[in-house]
């Protein structure tokens, strides 16, 4: 065994101040969800739309599942909705999110019907329900990447 490298180690552990949180995994974005990365880019939150039969869809696909067409328009949504199902996650399971559990995964419902993955922020995670009214906000993670997350939204705009 290398004795420097096992000492190296031993200091470096023993010194939370050193220890370095990697980045938070980042979106790699594909030729289907692009519009939807460079939207988000741009603090506009759009889905994919099938020309063909109407149905929107998330995540974006190639080909719509509905009947496999590839012709899509990307309309802008309200960004409002509601909570569908949500989790608190207290544990990381990739060190980047140490620092930011608890934190909640939510299944948001949005106005226009689609459903999607996302985080509710700007509340004690012990506070969310099945229910709650939200609304988009973007996180500026990278200079390339925004996340859409959702916030508390009382009605009458308060
Ligand atoms: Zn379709």
């Amino acid at each position: 065994m290398r004795r420097a490298d096992a000492i190296d180690e031993k200091t470096a552990s023993a010194s939370p101040g050193n220890s370095v949180i990697p980045p938070i995994p980042l979106p790699q974005p594909t030729d289907a969800s692009r519009p939807f990365w460079e939207s988000c880019h741009r603090h506009e939150l759009r889905i994919q739309h099938c020309l063909q039969c109407g149905a929107f869809i998330h995540y974006p696909k190639i080909h719509c599942p509905m009947d496999g067409s590839d012709r899509f328009d990307w309309p802008i949504m309200s960004g409002k909705g509601y909570v569908y199902s949500f989790v608190v996650v207290l544990r990381a399971f990739h060190a980047g999110f140490k620092l930011q559990v608890p934190y909640v995964v939510a299944i948001i419902q949005l106005e226009e019907g689609v459903r999607m993955i996302s985080n509710v922020v700007g509340i004690d995670p012990d506070k969310v329900y099945v229910g709650m009214r939200v609304e988009v906000e973007f996180d500026d993670v990278s200079a390339d990447i925004s996340l859409p997350k959702f916030h508390p939204y009382l009605q009458g705009g308060q």
